[in-house]
């Protein structure tokens, strides 16, 4: 038996302070006259009594003005608003934020790129026509009158309880491809599978993908997708080419290898998401579509360039040398990439070599700053790498025999 009503998860399910505001929020829209729904990923976390992570609220009408009741009659404060989408952002007590949208039709006259929004505070039913899956467009009531009534258009339900991913039109990749890899994001967190048909529409895009499209969007879906640091998402993105949304790459590399590798660095790495996403980036036109961060954009084009260049020598100095001051999310990459052992050797061994004698004391010794101060620290690292030299001691005696020579 499929719910009728979430009162009682809800009830169960958010947090005291989460229930206190939707309860107050029912209360103005009730005395107010609006009526207000939630609808999207907390209903569907509701229904599967999973962890809510955040609550949107959708108000039939105009959310802002909604908002500023809401402000007037109750402890809370507008932080942010979008006029043209009628959209606004509420803090309340114990910093918990809440985002209200109006019910809004939208289109995409440029497929790929952002919707254009052709009508605010519509009927609900055309409100989640807009919506990406079923499972994300199942709606409750908030009005006292009907506190907690699902209202499902669109046989959200029934593709919950079959854990089934399904699109609600068939352009709906083509308007929005970040759609797709939301897909893959959906299908690894919840364990759901594509509809049939679903699979086909998409097999249809990725055949022919078009990359005029917004790249905003894919960064965020596919940093929020790696993000999991699952391998079944780098193996179902391989799989089902979904890569072929923003790069040609031609590399089949495996999960589970690069979330053990992941698994080792853990400690030291920042940007987990970027060494699932490198692996896939091969080419440096297809990085530029991205909005990366200069951070970003630094760990992608140092991996490629190593690719590109690779490590042959057997020689500990040169070795050291290719991949120092490289982030540990470029060698990682290019290690995954390329296979190359001398990666493993660099951050197993090599790096933890070091010249202990600093500028100061090559200034207290004499020597001039200069370019030459590079040459000597190199020459004490080969010394080191050859086991002549052990510590500053004898890097200290060493530097004399260079001054004397
Ligand atoms: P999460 O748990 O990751 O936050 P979510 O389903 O809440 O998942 P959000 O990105 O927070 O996802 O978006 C909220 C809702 O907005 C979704 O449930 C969906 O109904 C709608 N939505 C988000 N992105 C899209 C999109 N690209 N196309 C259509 N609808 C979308
Ligand atoms: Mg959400």
């Amino acid at each position: 038996m499929q719910p009728q009503n979430l009162k009682e998860k809800i009830e169960k399910l958010l947090s005291p302070e989460a229930k206190k505001i939707i309860y107050e929020c029912s209360k103005i829209a009730r005395i107010k006259d609006f009526r207000i729904f939630l609808v999207g990923g907390v209903v569907r976390d509701l229904l599967l009594e999973r962890n809510i992570l955040d609550i949107d609220i959708t108000v039939h009408g105009d959310a802002i003005e909604f908002c500023k009741l809401l402000q007037e009659e109750t402890d809370c404060r507008i932080i942010q608003t979008q006029n043209d989408l009628k959209t606004a952002k509420v803090k309340f007590a114990n910093n918990i934020e809440i985002d209200f949208a109006s019910t809004r039709k939208e289109e995409y006259p440029k497929k790929g790129h952002l919707p254009v929004v052709t009508q605010t505070g519509c009927m609900l039913s055309h409100d989640v026509k807009r919506r990406d899956f079923t499972i994300n467009s199942i709606a409750v009531a908030l009005n006292p009158d009907s506190f907690g009534l699902i209202i499902d258009y669109t046989g959200g339900l029934e593709d919950l309880k079959n854990k089934t991913l399904r699109i609600l039109h068939e352009k709906s990749f083509i308007d929005d491809p970040s759609r797709i890899i939301r897909g893959l994001k959906f299908s690894t967190r919840l364990g759901f599978e594509l509809d049939e048909k679903t699979k086909q529409l998409q097999e249809n895009f990725l055949k022919n993908p078009n990359r005029d499209i917004s790249w905003f969007r894919i960064k965020s879906e596919l940093q929020q997708t790696f993000s999991l640091n699952s391998p079944d998402v780098l193996d179902k993105c391989i799989e089902q080419k979904i890569y072929k949304i923003f790069s040609d790459t031609t590399n089949c590399i495996n999960g589970q290898e690069v979330f053990n590798i992941i698994q080792k660095h853990h400690s030291e790495i920042k940007n987990l998401w970027l060494i699932y996403l490198g692996v896939l980036l091969t080419n440096k036109e297809t990085i530029e579509f991205f909005n990366f961060e200069k951070n970003e954009k630094r760990i992608l084009f140092d991996a490629l360039n190593m690719v590109e260049q690779g490590s042959n020598s057997n020689d500990f100095f040169e070795i050291y040398k290719f991949f120092e001051g490289k982030s540990i999310e470029s060698i990682l990459i290019f290690y995954l990439v390329s296979k190359n052992k001398n990666a493993i050797l660099f951050l197993d061994k090599l790096r933890k070599y070091h010249v202990e004698t600093t500028g100061d004391d090559l200034i207290s010794m004499g020597f001039l700053p200069g370019a030459q101060y590079g040459e000597i620290f190199d020459s004490i690292l080969k010394e080191r790498f050859a086991g002549n030299i052990h510590n500053k001691r004898e890097e200290t005696d060493f530097i004399k025999t260079l001054k004397n020579s």
